[in-house]
Order: structure tokens, then C-alpha cells, then sequence
């Protein structure tokens, strides 16, 4: 049976797009129940100065409640917790917190670098490597932002993706998690990207990351499994997409995700009630409901 792995990126990706703020207290119990729902990696959130994304300054707390709780059993003990750093300081604070993993982001075009973290391509590879220089045993993930396109810059070839890829993973980076950061991929995109990207490097090594903005992000992520690819971001619940950017979309829902790979007969760990427990509990903390497809109604009427 083949098995898949699932990155659960909903405390970074989705909610620093929230609105609304998560106190502490709850971000935690949310940590809690994703950790006891059977996933094995979640991002924390992101390391980044509280003047750039407000959402995210409870987040080095948060790593230090959350280490210390695993370290004395109160979380399981097989779970790599990691979280996201813009930049050198925040790679700094994160291993300061005690994590041992953390994840980078290199944009593949110039415009949407420069509007989204304000760097040159050249300088985040500068940044990267330093971080990758300095990791010692802290594993570094890197996002490659905007993979399939570009706001900005529309299409991109595969090839100049692959080859920004290659010089990524040459500094000694883990895992490469390739996203479509706008959700405008379709099937046939992921299959030249991937057939591009491995003759650069070993399929063990991508990850692939979804947005469902266009409602393609399931069947891209079956255009991944037909490539070998093993290992999958995603939200909880759908959570994520900006309430102030009309049609922008959080990643593919971690339950429906699940929905799928399950009845594929492909073993992810998770626990597909606990999830739909989860979403329900984090909607009534954001006062607003979620994009996820599986509910316990459908869930319970069918599959049962
Ligand atoms: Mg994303």
C-alpha cells in the first residue's frame, strides 16, 4: 500500500491570510488536535517581524509551549513541528525556540519576489544559503513560490523552474515543496513541471503544494501521485486566502485530501473524523465557515 505524507500547513499558510486573530491559547489547542488527529508534520507558523504580519507574533511562543509539551509527553512524540522564516533573523529566533526543522521561500520570477517578500531572486538564494550554511542539524525546506505561474509574469517554462531548483537543492536543502501559489495549474502542468523537475533531482525529494483557486488542487494532486510524488501540503479545513482579495483561495482542504488518498487505498495516518472535529472547533473561532468539502454529513452518509 502505498503511503503518502502530509504537511499540515494550515497554522502558517492559512491563517496569516486570516482576518481575525487566534489568541495563543487557541492557536495551541488547535496544534493539539491536528497532533492528535495522526499527522506527522505541521508548520507552527511563521518566524517573520510582527510589523510585516501581525497574525504571526505569537508565534515563537507558541514553538516554545508546543516543544516543551512534546518533550514531556503531552504531544506525541513521532511529530516534526517546523515553521516558516523569511530571512536570517527569523531562521536565528526559530533554532532559538528549539525547532529542527524550518521552511525558506525562493519566488521563480524576479516581479513576484520583489512583491512578496521584497528581494531579488539572487538575494534569497544569498539568504538560503547562509540558513542552509548555519543549519547544522536543523533540516531546511524551501517553497518554490509561484512554480507554475506568476501573477505577474503569467507562464512560466518548466525548464527555467527546474534549473532554479537544482541550484536550491544544491545548498542543501531537504525537501523542495513546489507551489502553485495563484492555484492555476492544471493537471498537465503538474506532469511537465514534475517530468522537468525530475531530471534535476529525485521525486523523494519534491513536495507539492496546492492552492484550490480554481477548484484544480485534488486533481493536481492526482497528477502528482501518477509522478511518484509522495509528500503533500495542506490546510485544515481549506483555511487561508486573503478576506480582503476577492477569489484568493486557501490550500486544498487537509480533510478532503485525506477523502481522497483514502478511498485510493493510499495510507496517509490521519483520521478523517478528527479533522472535520478540528474545522468545526476553528470555525467557530474565526466566526466564519470553511471551504473544506468533507463535513461529518457527507462523510457519515456515505462512508460508513
Ligand atoms: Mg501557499
Amino acid at each position: 500500500m502505498p503511503v503518502v505524507r502530509i504537511v499540515e500547513v494550515g497554522l502558517r499558510d492559512g491563517l496569516q491570510n486570516e482576518a481575525s486573530e487566534l489568541s495563543l491559547k487557541d492557536r495551541y489547542q488547535l496544534v493539539k488536535k491536528l497532533s492528535f488527529s495522526g499527522l506527522k508534520r505541521m508548520e507552527l507558523g511563521s518566524f517573520v517581524s510582527p510589523r510585516a504580519i501581525p497574525q504571526m507574533q505569537c508565534v515563537p511562543k507558541l514553538t516554545k509551549k508546543v516543544l516543551l509539551a512534546q518533550s514531556k509527553g503531552v504531544l506525541p512524540k513521532g511529530i516534526t513541528y517546523s515553521a516558516f522564516v523569511p530571512n536570517r533573523r527569523g531562521f536565528e529566533r526559530a533554532v532559538e525556540c528549539g525547532l529542527k526543522e524550518v521552511s525558506f521561500f525562493v519566488s521563480c520570477t524576479e516581479s513576484f519576489s520583489q512583491k512578496n517578500i521584497n528581494m531579488s531572486i539572487k538575494d534569497s538564494l544569498k539568504n538560503l544559503r547562509w540558513i542552509c550554511r548555519s543549519a547544522g542539524k536543523v533540516k531546511v525546506r524551501v517553497y518554490l513560490s509561484a512554480a507554475f505561474s506568476c501573477p505577474y509574469e503569467g507562464k512560466l517554462r518548466p525548464l527555467k523552474v527546474a534549473n532554479l531548483a537544482d541550484r536550491i537543492m544544491q545548498k542543501g536543502v531537504f525537501e523542495l515543496s513546489v507551489s502553485d501559489t495563484i492555484g492555476s495549474a492544471v493537471y498537465t502542468d503538474v506532469l511537465k513541471l514534475m517530468k522537468a523537475l525530475q531530471k534535476k533531482m529525485p521525486v523523494k525529494k519534491v513536495a507539492l503544494h496546492f492552492h484550490d483557486t480554481r477548484g484544480m488542487a485534488l486533481v493536481n494532486v492526482a497528477a502528482g501521485l501518477e509522478t511518484g510524488v509522495r509528500v503533500f501540503d495542506s490546510s485544515i479545513g481549506g483555511v487561508g486566502g486573503c478576506p480582503y482579495a476577492p477569489g484568493a483561495s486557501g490550500n486544498v482542504a487537509t480533510e478532503d485530501l485525506v477523502y481522497m488518498l483514502d478511498k485510493m487505498n493510499i495510507k496517509t495516518g490521519v483520521e478523517i473524523p478528527k479533522l472535520i472535529k478540528t474545522t468545526r472547533w476553528l470555525e467557530k473561532k474565526l466566526k466564519h465557515s470553511l471551504p473544506a468539502k468533507i463535513s461529518f454529513l457527507k462523510y457519515k452518509k456515505l462512508d460508513k
